[in-house]
């Protein structure tokens, strides 16, 4: 909360990508959440969804590797 900034920091509807276009850099927080969500809430969801992609993109581990 900083000055007079306004409760969200995009319009809903209007959010920008979670994608950066620079590999491993991604945006969470309140100006990228999903239409309906806002505040607090739509910032940990969307460092969930974040960390649920990076996680899926990772190669998987064979059984047995450590
Ligand atoms: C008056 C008010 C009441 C609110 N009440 C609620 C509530 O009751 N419940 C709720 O869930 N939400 C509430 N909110 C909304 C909530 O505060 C925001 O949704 C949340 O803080 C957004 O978090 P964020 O991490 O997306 O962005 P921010 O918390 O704004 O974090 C962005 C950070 O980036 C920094 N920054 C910006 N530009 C640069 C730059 N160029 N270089 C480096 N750093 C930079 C900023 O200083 C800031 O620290 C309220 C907001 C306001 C203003």
């Amino acid at each position: 909360m900083r000055d007079d900034w306004p409760a969200q920091r995009s319009c809903a509807g209007y959010d920008l990508p979670r994608e950066t276009g620079v590999v491993g850099l991604w945006c969470v927080g309140d100006a990228v959440k999903k239409y309906g969500n806002g505040g607090t809430q739509a910032c940990a969801e969307t460092a969930k969804i974040v960390t649920d992609a990076i996680l899926a993109a990772r190669p998987r581990r064979s059984a047995g590797r450590v």
